[in-house]
């Protein structure tokens, strides 16, 4: 039978087909027969997706088998989110769900922000829970898995005070076109709204000579665009001595055989210089995107938050953005409702959206979190009110962007192709600066392929198009 890896194979370019091909062999390759099975769901940012992707290495090494579904596994998983308390119900939900396979030999395991946050108190909680690893304990997994195996039914990884990052020697890939690695993790910053400094550790970069070597062995194998991943992605220090800067690690990625897009998100504004701009006009492969998160329109709001600029520090990183020789797309994240959010300082939000002209945002209404000082801070936004700002900055965001696709109707853009658009005999694919295409080719289309795409029509999330040649 026919898996969907299969179908994806079949339709995906020669350089490409071999990478994930590889990834498949290398996976077949370990797999013992009747060996143990696993589940794996993830919850959360592309960091917890590439976390996943990197335990399901672990686990194929150790002869374990992928299953679709938690009833045909031995071993299910959870990589939880917990930056807000949705994303955390839902975690909960799922381990309900779970409680009817207490005592039939599973073993479930929580693992990702919210096992670090709530730690041991799930053997309490949900006592069905075997396994509980927080993401700057994942060098131990392999450690963990061995003492479930051996027979320990509480078994925990919850350190943060680590100086390692979570290297693996196998990487089960998952986007058949992009290639995540991640260069920094943990983070340093103290945003009093946040749970990630406490739920991932400190911040740790990755030695430039080892993320290039990875860099390589993706090119190696087929992929022709990688995204470096970190929470403060261009806070990245080079822990060796080459002591190279982010805008040079860039670079020297982009300089790679092969290489033909170099993405990086998510970038703090506080560490955002000219040298990134000036990296990306004189390197074509460094996409023309930056998403950079802006959080509040208000200086006074931006300080409760603790996020070391105010608005005009911020739009000044936006008019060196601005002033670059090609257009670079940028997009962010805003926050409503912060405690003691006054009409003004929502105004102000609204104000710098209409000036800055973002192509996207993701719009978050405040969720107080557990060992984070904005919690305790008074003068709370009602719910009835957060959801008002959240639909009126909505809104406004739709219309901006709306606006600015039009203006690309009639040009013609490269296209990476990445999947079948949702509308029958349509392809999906993302230009430079990330934009979603969907488009029509007389000619067959293969994953992985860049072709030119000429935009026909506009929507506000996404641009519809023709294969021009
Ligand atoms: N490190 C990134 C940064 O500094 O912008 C973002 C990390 S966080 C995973 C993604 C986004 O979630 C944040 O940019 C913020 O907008 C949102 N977020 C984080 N904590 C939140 C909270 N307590 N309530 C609502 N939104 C939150
Ligand atoms: Fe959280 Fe702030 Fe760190 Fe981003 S920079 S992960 S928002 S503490």
């Amino acid at each position: 039978m026919a898996t969907n890896f299969d179908v994806r194979l079949e339709t995906l370019t020669g350089r490409a087909a071999q990478a994930f091909a590889s990834t498949r062999l290398d996976d077949s390759a370990n797999i013992v027969s009747g060996a143990r099975t696993f589940y794996l769901e993830t919850f959360g940012c592309q960091m917890n997706d590439h976390d996943s992707e990197k335990v399901a290495g672990v686990l194929l090494r150790r002869g374990y088998r992928q299953v679709e579904t938690p009833a045909e596994a031995q071993l299910v998983l959870y990589n939880t989110c917990s930056i807000r308390e949705k994303a955390a119900q839902k975690v909960f939900a799922r381990l309900g769900d779970m409680k009817i396979m207490q005592g039939t030999g599973k073993w479930i395991g929580v693992l990702g922000c919210l096992a670090q946050q709530e730690g041991e108190e799930f053997f309490e909680r949900t006592p069905w829970v075997n396994l509980v690893c927080g993401s700057a304990s994942y060098r131990k997994l392999p450690a963990l898995l061995a003492e479930l195996e051996a027979g320990n039914s509480r078994v925990a990884g919850l350190d943060t005070d680590t100086d390692e990052t979570f290297e693996t020697e196998l990487t089960r890939r998952d986007n058949p076109v992009r290639a995540y690695i991640t260069i920094i993790e943990g983070c340093d910053k103290s945003c009093s709204y946040c749970v990630v400094p406490f739920t991932r550790g400190p911040e740790r970069s990755r030695a430039s000579a080892a993320v290039l070597e990875e860099v390589r062995q993706l090119a190696d194998s087929g992929f022709t665009e990688i995204q470096f991943l970190g929470q403060t992605v261009n806070s990245y220090r080079d822990s060796s001595p080459r002591r190279m800067s982010f805008a040079e690690l860039l670079v020297a990625a982009a300089g790679v055989a092969g290489i033909r897009r170099v993405r990086f998100t998510t970038s703090h504004p506080r560490d955002f210089g000219r040298d990134i701009v000036e990296a990306i006009e004189a390197t074509p492969q460094l996409c023309d995107h930056v998403h950079l998160p802006v959080q509040s329109g208000s200086t006074r709001v931006l300080s409760a938050m603790r996020r070391t600029y105010s608005r005009y520090e911020y739009l000044d990183k936006v008019a060196l953005l601005k002033s670059a020789r090609r257009p670079i797309s940028m997009t962010t994240d805003i926050i409503v409702g912060f405690p003691g959010e006054t009409e003004s300082d929502f105004d102000e939000t609204l104000t710098l959206m209409d000036a800055v002209q973002f192509d996207g945002a993701f719009t978050f209404s405040f969720s107080p979190r557990p060992n984070t000082d904005a919690q305790h801070l008074p003068d709370a936004v009602s719910e009835e009110e957060k959801a008002i700002r959240l639909a009126v900055l909505m809104q406004r965001q739709r219309e901006i962007q709306q606006k600015r696709n039009d203006a690309l109707v009639g040009e013609t853009f490269e296209v990476l192709a990445d999947g079948a658009s949702r509308r029958e005999g349509q392809w999906a694919g993302r230009t430079s600066s990330n934009r979603v295409v969907n488009f029509t080719s007389a000619a067959p289309v293969a994953l992985g392929e860049y072709l030119q795409v000429r935009i026909t029509k506009a929507g506000p999330n996404s641009l519809v198009g023709e294969r021009a040649i």
